[in-house]
């Protein structure tokens, strides 16, 4: 048993019988690459490109942008690489960008796409780095954007990314609007990536910065796991992938269970990609499909976690 629940660290994402499950990593920027290379990261799921306007008086200036994307890009010939666009606002005040008035709820204010509305050339400026950084390279260069809410954001968001040039352009189903309606958002996406840290607190009206809210903060809970599987199920309808980059692809019994429920790709922190690997590689899609049908019923993210574990015993 030791064995065979024996990470592995390298080899595509797959199930048993040969589903394929990309497996792809979360970094932050170019200095996360080397673990993501090392656990096998198949491309980037989620790049968190804040981290390069933080705590600076001035956005990055172009050439200093392509070059934050394109080491990325470079890294993974022939892989994927999905950036998401600028996420700040409310706990990620930037100090070029004049806030909105204060906001006594800032998860639930100006953030994500809704702070890039105001300031559409930050996200030109943005969008058209990312297509430069692209030229030359032989990476899959995607684009997404945070805090979608409605098919009039999607509708916005893959204008801009047309404009830039840059080709592909999806959403992040982070609220549960855009899960609800994901059929409609699908017409001007060209994919979803599901944050599932993101869908928890809003669906459960849990504040993901505080602590002690319990079951509230657990992506287990079924009433998150049902949007999971609206917005695949419109993806899968639609033809479009639909991944997950949120928390819950890094743990290893959700991630089968994510799987099926129809999400096509799991992406998450280099350091969990081989015991997600070696998960999958244990088990048989059907027996994903029936470990999601039984997450589904459970009244609780206990009895969820549990009936996953008991359609999955080669998990255990
Ligand atoms: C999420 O919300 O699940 C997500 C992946 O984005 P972040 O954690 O950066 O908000
Ligand atoms: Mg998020």
């Amino acid at each position: 048993a030791r064995a065979r629940a024996a990470a592995q660290s390298s080899g595509p994402g797959r199930t048993a019988d040969g589903h394929p499950v990309p497996l792809l990593a979360n970094i932050g920027g170019p200095q996360d690459l080397p673990a993501a290379l090392e656990n096998g990261a198949e491309g980037v799921g989620l790049y968190r490109t804040e981290f390069l306007f933080l705590d600076r008086a001035d956005a990055p200036g172009h050439d200093e942008q392509v070059a934050a994307y394109r080491a990325v890009l470079e890294a993974f010939p022939g892989g994927k690489v999905v950036v998401r666009t600028l996420d700040a606002g409310a706990d990620k005040p930037l100090a070029f960008l004049p806030a909105p008035a204060a906001e006594p709820n800032p998860a639930l204010g100006e953030r994500g796409l809704r702070m890039m509305r105001r300031f559409p050339e930050t996200m030109d400026a943005q969008l058209a780095a990312l297509a430069e950084a692209e030229r030359g390279t032989d990476a899959e260069l995607q684009v997404m954007a945070p805090m979608v809410t409605d098919a009039e954001d999607a509708d916005w968001f893959a204008a801009a990314a047309a404009k830039a040039g840059v080709e592909q352009a999806g959403v992040m189903i982070e609220v549960p609007a855009a899960a609800l309606r994901a059929r409609h958002i699908a017409a001007s996406a060209a994919f979803f990536s599901i944050g599932t840290n993101d869908l928890t607190q809003y669906t459960c009206a849990a504040d993901r910065e505080t602590g002690g809210l319990g079951r509230f903060q657990d992506p287990w809970q079924p009433g998150v796991l049902d949007l999971v599987s609206v917005a695949a199920s419109a993806a899968a309808e639609a033809g479009r992938p639909c991944g997950v980059c949120g928390e819950a692809a890094a743990d290893p019994l959700l991630a089968c269970v994510l799987t099926g429920l129809g999400v096509t790709s799991l992406s998450m922190g280099a350091s969990a990609l081989p015991l997600v690997r070696a998960a999958l590689a244990r088990v048989e899609l059907a027996q994903c499909r029936a470990a999601a049908a039984a997450a589904l019923a459970a009244r609780g993210p206990e009895e969820a976690r549990a009936a996953a574990a008991a359609a999955l015993p080669g998990l255990a």
